[in-house]
């Protein structure tokens, strides 16, 4: 869109009668692939002659598919999505000369109907990717919280994730470009930022000089303004004594973790090609808890992984019933073209991956319920984002999320409330 912007053009709506119609396409489901296809497919029905352009992840992994996609006309992968404008222009200056060409009958050497049908497609090989591309950065700023990315790129390879096909090898963000954003943020007067990327735990690692994730943490502490800091979500093999005990010291870290788990059985997590094991898992849940107060874990949990048994499952539950996560998001497996979880045997049957999946949402609405409840009667401090007919919500700093009443504009605001009523996992409070 800026790259558009900068270059004289007007951004506007599909239903505004655009030339350019850009679908920046994800792939991290097999749901988001197939949005990403009905995007594409749909928005030409209406205007024969609109300029297609797919870009980004699915676009990059899956070249093959979308050439025989007919009403796309441009396929750019993740690296060429900064040189956008001149790859649209280079093809509408083609399709002039074409179209020129077949009205002036010289057109005897062109193939008039491969002109309109061929797509053009430039997807380079994203794994030789070595800086991290400052270009397209979106801070997703609302009044209250930003996110910032610090980070592209994984080295996992998960059995089951195309992400390091699509994004490419880890890279880190500069710091000082880090710093700079978040402190003109501040200036705007947003209050919260989140720290995003693929892998984040890996931040750094690319760099000469020895600076982590947890050195950046520090930095962006000191930056006036800004009062809480949440980090997106961490794999839980950055989290060692160490780590916790100078995040602790951190106050403007929000008590809240997101770690990605996936499983709680070792042999499910050996085949998702995981690295680490559930008590490992254990190790970093209880370093967490002693070094912050009430803190708040949630996580990501794939039901029926190719080969998962009734007992791999229930070894899953036992774990997580232990751990007792705040909040956990339960996906049902479903195979990736291209991933080597793809080909394992024993896939597990839709049915079963349904039962497993409605198990452990009960169990987090339980588990969240549960954690609710202790906040009843006791003051916590909430940052309020936004109004409904009168009710105003927002988050505490370990991310419970609470309502108020009130006809006062708190849009930004942190005010310390009492939370009196829980009913479904969402809290009521008043001013004390
Ligand atoms: S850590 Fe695993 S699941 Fe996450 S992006 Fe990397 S390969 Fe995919």
């Amino acid at each position: 869109m800026q790259k558009f912007e900068e270059a004289g053009y007007t951004i506007c709506k599909v239903d505004e009668n655009p030339n350019i119609y850009v679908v920046n396409t994800c792939t991290v489901t097999n749901i988001a692939d197939r949005k990403s296809r009905q995007a594409l497919r749909k928005v030409k029905e209406k205007n024969k002659d609109l300029i297609v352009v797919a870009v980004g992840c699915y676009a990059q992994i899956a070249k093959e598919k979308l050439k025989t996609i007919e009403e796309i006309d441009i396929v750019l992968g993740n690296k060429e999505k900064k040189d956008i404008v001149q790859y649209v222009e280079n093809y509408l200056e083609k399709k002039n000369k074409e179209n020129t060409a077949i009205k002036n009958k010289n057109a005897q050497n062109i193939d008039e109907k491969n002109a309109e049908n061929e797509n053009e497609i430039y997807v380079a090989d994203i794994s030789k990717q070595k800086d991290f591309d400052e270009y397209g950065l979106v801070t997703y700023s609302e009044k209250t919280r930003a996110t910032i990315k610090i980070q592209d790129g994984c080295n996992n390879f998960c059995s089951y994730c195309l992400i390091p096909y699509a994004r490419g090898r880890i890279r880190s963000r500069n710091k000082d470009s880090i710093i700079r954003e978040v402190t003109e943020i501040s200036k705007k007067g947003i209050k919260e930022i989140v720290l995003t990327g693929i892998h984040i735990a890996s931040y750094g690692k690319d760099f000469e000089e020895d600076y982590k994730l947890i050195d950046l943490l520090e930095d962006l502490n000191k930056i006036d303004g800004i009062k809480r800091i949440r980090l997106g979500s961490l794999e839980p093999t950055i989290v060692t004594q160490e780590f916790a005990s100078r995040l602790s010291k951190l106050e403007k870290i929000c008590n809240q973790f997101h770690l990605s788990l996936q499983s709680g059985c070792d042999e499910t997590l050996k085949r998702m090609n995981r690295k680490y094991t559930t008590e490992e898992f254990r190790k970093v849940a209880e370093i967490l808890r002693k070094y912050f107060k009430d803190v708040n874990l949630t996580t990501d949990i794939i039901v029926g992984f190719p080969g998962e048994t009734e007992k791999e499952f229930n070894n899953t539950y036992k774990f997580l019933k232990e751990i007792a996560f705040y909040k956990m998001h339960i996906f049902k497996y479903s195979p990736r073209e291209g991933t080597v979880a793809e080909k394992m045997p024993n896939q597990v049957d839709g049915k079963t991956k349904d039962e497993r999946s409605q198990k452990l949402i009960e169990l987090s609405n339980k588990n969240q319920e549960e954690y609710n409840k202790k906040y009843l009667g006791k003051i916590v401090e909430v940052l309020f984002e936004e109004e409904k007919d009168g009710i105003w919500s927002g988050y505490t700093k370990n991310y419970i999320k609470v309502n108020l009443k009130s006809d006062e504009n708190l849009e930004n605001q942190i005010i310390d409330v009492i939370p009196e009523k829980e009913n479904s996992q969402i809290i009521y409070a008043r001013i004390p």
